[in-house]
Parts: structure tokens; C-alpha cells; sequence
């Protein structure tokens, strides 16, 4: 007892755990705040048409398709939700859109906005300086970030877009080892679908583990490929969060006026409900927040 709790101690301290896996909370690390989940059975997620623009022959489009089909396979043979890819997109804006069409987007930004945007101007205090001029906003040794936005109170996720550095990173999809000092055409650099996968975990609700061999480690060595495989921890995370015949699973029972999803057994009074049903809405849009889920180092 006393060494367990030492070590809970000691994760707390450097807020980092060896679980298998570890969902994401509204509040990181917080366990006593709710985790992030889908509570819809079809998640659509699209990638912007450019592409990787350092790169001529756009085998990123593919490479992140493999990663989404990874974690679909796992929701497939145990989950209750479908990721499914839709066409490509011009849209270059990340976020949640509260009116209009909303797109869960995968984007490759291949400039850094200290390079193409005046020090002074106000959207780096605003934080609008990646949508504004298409650009890198954060730290330059981040290979990736995904961006979630969900209800505070109840975790429920309302959109979530995975941005790559272009800018600072050389990504490959190439299977021929580490780039060495002579690089060949086939060397590995930093991995598109080693990324991708490890930020589509971010995508359906998990943290960073220490746990070895896992996916949603959070740094990622030039040259590796293994988080293009899913690990078994990863894997269960699903079965888990996302139960076949299910309900998607907070980690905190939710109050009996939140719980996100339409009654569907209040078919009979739609009329009178439909009114009423505008308040709560705009009630959880308030309490919307964006967070930064970090990506790889
Ligand atoms: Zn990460």
C-alpha cells in the first residue's frame, strides 16, 4: 500500500501515468472532471484537399487514411461509433463552427506565422493566427496538435481537427529505416501515419501514457514508425469508452438534464419539447471550451 501510494504520488507529481491508457479530462490530468467522448455513432472527418504542400507526391493523403482505419478496425470489431472519411475539403479553418457545417479537419500547415505574420499583430494575443494566415501558431519542436472542443460540464465532444507542422517537420511515408547521414528516397523522418495515429487517439478521447509501447506516448524519435500499430492498452480504451450496444462512457455519471443525446422516447410531445430544447442548447453552447490537446514532442 505504502509503495502504491508513493507511486500515485509520484505520477501526480510529474503528471504523467503508465496506465495502458489514460482518457482525456475536461480539465488534463483532473480526475475529478469529466472525460472527453463522441456520444454520436458516426463521426465524419475530412482532410483539406492541399495536402502536405512540401511534398509532390501526396502519399499523405493515404497515410492518414491508413491511421484512421487503424482505430476503425478496433471500433469495428467493439465499438459503438463509425469514423468514417468524407470527401476533401478547401476549408483551412480548425475550431468548432456554430453555425453552418461543421468539419472535423486533418490539415498540414507549411509555414510558421512568426515567419509570415508582423510580431505586433493582434492575433497572436487572440490566438487567430493559424486560421487567419494558415500557419503554425505553436511551438516549433510540436510535430502535431489536435484540437478538440466539447462541453465542459458534460465532456461531450463537438469537434475535433488534427493540424500537422509542415513547417518544422519533414514528414515521410517511406518504410526504408531511419534517414541516415545519406538519406534515401524511401528514409523515414517524422512518420505521417506514426503521427497520424497516435493524434486520432487525441480525436476519440485520449491522453498521453508512459506505458511502454504505447501509441499515445507522447514523444516520437525521428525515424520511428511502431505507433502506426496500435497497442493492446489503446485498444481496450475503446472497448471500453465506446461499448458495443452502448452508450459512448463518461467517467463521471452525468446529471439527468445533461445527458447530451435527444430523448428518443419523447416522440409523442416533439412539438412542445422542440421549444424548450433551444434553451439547454444554448445553455452548453456558453460553457463551450476550446483546449489544446498537446501533440508529440
Ligand atoms: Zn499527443
Amino acid at each position: 500500500m505504502g509503495a502504491l501510494a508513493s507511486w500515485v504520488v509520484l505520477a501526480v507529481a510529474l503528471g504523467q501515468s503508465s496506465a495502458p491508457y489514460v482518457r482525456s479530462r475536461v480539465t488534463p490530468g483532473d480526475a475529478a472532471t469529466q472525460c472527453l467522448y463522441w456520444t454520436q455513432n458516426r463521426v465524419v472527418w475530412q482532410q483539406s484537399t492541399v495536402g502536405n504542400q512540401k511534398v509532390t507526391n501526396h502519399t499523405e493523403f493515404k497515410a492518414i487514411s491508413d491511421s484512421f482505419q487503424s482505430w476503425q478496425d478496433v471500433f469495428a470489431n467493439c465499438g459503438n461509433l463509425t469514423l468514417a472519411e468524407g470527401p476533401r475539403v478547401d476549408s483551412r479553418t480548425v475550431g468548432y463552427a456554430r453555425t453552418g457545417d461543421n468539419i472535423n479537419l486533418i490539415l498540414f500547415r507549411s509555414r510558421s506565422c512568426r515567419d509570415v505574420v508582423a510580431p505586433t499583430d493582434a492575433c497572436f494575443a487572440d490566438d487567430t493566427c493559424a486560421n487567419t494566415y494558415d500557419c503554425w501558431d505553436d511551438s516549433n519542436g510540436t510535430i502535431a496538435i489536435t484540437l478538440t472542443t466539447y462541453d465542459e460540464r458534460t465532456g461531450i465532444v463537438y469537434d475535433s481537427d488534427i493540424s500537422f507542422n509542415a513547417a518544422a517537420f519533414n514528414f515521410t511515408t517511406g518504410n526504408g529505416g531511419p534517414c541516415g547521414i545519406v538519406a534515401n528516397p524511401d528514409c523515414v523522418e517524422t512518420d505521417v501515419q506514426n503521427t497520424a495515429t497516435h493524434e486520432v487517439g487525441h480525436f476519440v478521447g485520449l491522453d498521453h501514457t508512459l506505458a511502454t509501447g504505447s501509441t499515445m506516448n507522447p514523444s516520437a524519435p525521428p525515424g520511428e514508425v511502431s505507433k502506426r500499430i496500435l497497442d493492446t492498452g489503446s485498444k481496450s480504451f475503446v472497448c471500453a469508452a465506446y461499448p458495443r450496444g452502448s452508450a459512448s462512457q463518461p467517467c463521471i455519471p452525468l446529471p439527468p438534464d445533461s445527458n447530451g443525446g435527444g430523448d428518443d422516447d419523447d416522440d409523442g410531445c416533439s412539438a412542445a419539447t422542440g421549444g424548450l430544447a433551444v434553451l439547454p442548447l444554448l445553455a452548453a453552447a456558453s460553457l463551450l471550451a476550446r483546449r489544446r490537446r498537446r501533440g508529440m514532442r
